[in-house]
C-alpha cells in the first residue's frame, strides 16, 4: 500500500481525534479515512465499510497515529451535516 502523499496531514480537525497507537489503524492515514467518511456522509450511505486496507499508509504529522475509525466517523458526520446545511440555504 502506498504512503499517502496528500496534504491533509495537518488538518486541524484531526487534532481532536483519539490516538490509535497500538491498533492496526495506526498505520493508516486518518486524513484519507476522513475523506472516505465524508463521501459516505454526503451520499447518506446507510451501510459502509471503512475498509482500512484501501487507505493509504500514514506518513507523518498530525494524522499519524490518529484513529482512522474515528476519522471516518467524524468525516461521515461532517458529510451528513453538510447535506443538511445545503438544504437550509
Ligand atoms: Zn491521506
Amino acid at each position: 500500500m502506498k504512503i499517502c502523499t496528500k496534504n491533509h496531514h495537518h488538518w486541524s480537525l484531526l487534532d481532536s481525534l483519539p490516538l490509535d497507537k497500538n491498533g492496526f489503524g495506526r498505520y493508516k492515514c486518518a486524513g484519507c479515512a476522513y475523506e472516505k467518511g465524508y463521501q459516505a456522509g454526503e451520499n447518506r450511505e446507510e451501510t459502509f465499510n471503512i475498509d482500512l486496507d484501501s487507505l493509504h499508509e500514514t506518513q507523518s504529522g498530525s494524522a499519524q497515529y490518529k484513529s482512522p475509525h474515528a476519522a471516518f466517523a467524524q468525516g461521515y458526520y461532517d458529510g451528513i451535516s453538510n447535506t443538511y446545511s445545503n438544504e437550509c440555504s
